[in-house]
């Protein structure tokens, strides 16, 4: 396999796409080892073929603001691999979206989703509409024009978006309505429902928990927990407020969060009513973090992201290149023992690989955050069979899913001579899976 052949041909076929070319290279270099073992894979162009997505969607989403105004957004869904299930994977609402973004998010996906065990392909939708600062009517009619469209192209058994950053329930609440008055049809087309009308228990909670049950199967490999240990979380928004309380939970502390304005700092950690003030102050009154700083008067650092301060446990969980090559270093000067990404590729390629060779334990995004549509699985599983099950019973079933993915992920990189390097592991653990269905179902 020729690497750079295969990434001149990325490159000159997604111009200008930089993060998609950086998800791509991290995968291909990871699976060279692979495809040396198995020549099929390239006789078939199995890389060639993945690296180019099914189907992508672009579309126009013509809205009105309470003023009366007309605004025109872009809505893009990128259907990227259907080997081994329907197209899953969220809608990201954010004014840097743009096709790049799209398309290494699919394409994780695809990986991402083989790692969880279940039958679901990858894809990754949204909008460079900014929900930021809007009202609940104009999120609704933005939701209801994005999804007069998508509706056309997803289906309980074709395509299950969910949410992502700038989606959350408010949001999947307003598209599902509007896919129902369109097609006249209940059914599972987009997870993280809300609870009363075919949600799963568990599912808001997934992506937080499952970043940190994967951190401890990583903890376990040197005998360690999170008992009594600092942690240092980025974001404030659903993944990072489920990291924070399953830390918790387990006898960590967490001392920091953040948003996009900057972070604060709280050494006496963030839980019971600080934790629910947070939970408050950011799904109900969409406040900004710097709030928390005043409530409870403790620093504020503006513009800044929390890397700085000393932790044994990071766990990135805002969004992607959060983490810069100098952040990894102060980190692992500061004697941080563990990185899970709850974040999409939230590590630049060279802080990555920085905590691979210095020792600390590294959870991929892939592998990390996995917890998060593992979950959407399961809802989708509900729906199918018509019942609802307990909290136990799914978080039962994400603990297992997590600890399964922590374990092949190790597994596939030692077995091909990279032991201990869980982004090598994870990326050949969901690949292998993927490429012989392609194999199988020919040349499609
Ligand atoms: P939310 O919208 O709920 O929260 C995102 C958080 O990240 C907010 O605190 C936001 O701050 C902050 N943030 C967003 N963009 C930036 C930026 N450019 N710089 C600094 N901070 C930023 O999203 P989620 O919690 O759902 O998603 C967070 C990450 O986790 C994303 O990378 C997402 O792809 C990934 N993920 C999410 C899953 C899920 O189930 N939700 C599943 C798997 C991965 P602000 O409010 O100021 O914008």
């Amino acid at each position: 396999m020729n690497i750079e052949h295969i990434m001149d041909k990325v490159k000159a076929r997604n111009p200008g796409e930089k993060e998609f070319h950086q998800a791509v290279l991290e995968v291909l270099e990871s699976v060279e080892p692979v495809m040396k073992k198995r020549p099929e894979y390239a006789q078939a162009c199995i890389l060639e073929r993945m690296v180019e997505p099914e189907r992508q969607i672009i579309f126009r989403v013509p809205w009105m603001d309470d003023q009366g105004e007309v605004h025109v957004n872009r809505g893009f869904r990128v259907e990227f691999n259907s080997a081994i299930g329907p197209y899953k994977g969220g809608l990201r609402f954010h004014p840097s979206v743009y096709i790049g973004i799209i398309k290494f998010l699919g394409f994780e996906q695809i990986f991402k989703n083989s790692l969880t065990g279940l039958p679901i392909g990858g894809g990754k939708g949204g909008s460079d509409f900014d929900p930021k600062g809007k009202s609940d009517s104009e999120v609704m009619r933005f939701c209801q024009s994005f999804m007069s469209e998508l509706f056309r192209h997803i289906g309980p058994n074709t395509d299950v978006p969910a949410g992502d950053i700038g989606v959350g329930g408010r949001e999947i609440g307003f598209m599902y309505g509007q896919y129902k008055k369109l097609t006249n049809r209940f059914e599972s087309v987009l997870t993280g429902k809300g609870i009363n009308w075919g949600g799963s228990l568990v599912r808001p909670e997934a992506t937080g928990y499952g970043a940190v049950y994967f951190t401890e199967e990583m903890l376990k490999t040197t005998g360690e927990t999170f008992e009594g240990k600092k942690v240092v979380i980025s974001g404030s928004g659903n993944v990072a407020q489920y990291a924070a309380e399953k830390v918790n939970q387990l006898g960590g502390k967490v001392v920091t969060l953040s948003d996009s304005n900057g972070f604060i700092h709280d050494p006496n950690g963030i839980e019971g009513e600080r934790w629910k003030f947070v939970m408050d102050l950011k799904n109900v009154r969409r406040g900004r973090i710097e709030e928390y700083a005043k409530k409870f008067n403790v620093d504020y650092h503006e513009g800044k992201r929390p890397w700085e301060v000393p932790c044994e446990i990071a766990l990135p969980c805002a969004t992607q290149n959060e983490i810069s090559l100098d952040d990894a270093k102060m980190l692992v000067n500061n004697g941080c023992m563990a990185v899970a990404e709850g974040a999409n590729m939230p590590s630049t390629p060279d802080a990555a690989e920085y905590f691979v060779n210095n020792g600390v334990l590294f959870g991929p995004a892939k592998a990390a955050n996995a917890g998060g549509v593992a979950t959407s699985g399961l809802e989708m599983c509900q729906n199918h069979i018509g019942l609802s099950w307990t909290f136990e019973e799914v978080d039962r079933q994400l603990h297992q899913i997590m600890v399964n993915i922590h374990k092949n992920s190790y597994e596939a990189a030692e077995k091909y001579g990279h032991k201990g390097n869980l982004i090598v592991g994870a990326n050949i653990a969901g690949f292998v899976k993927v490429a012989d269905a392609m194999l199988d179902q020919g040349l499609v």
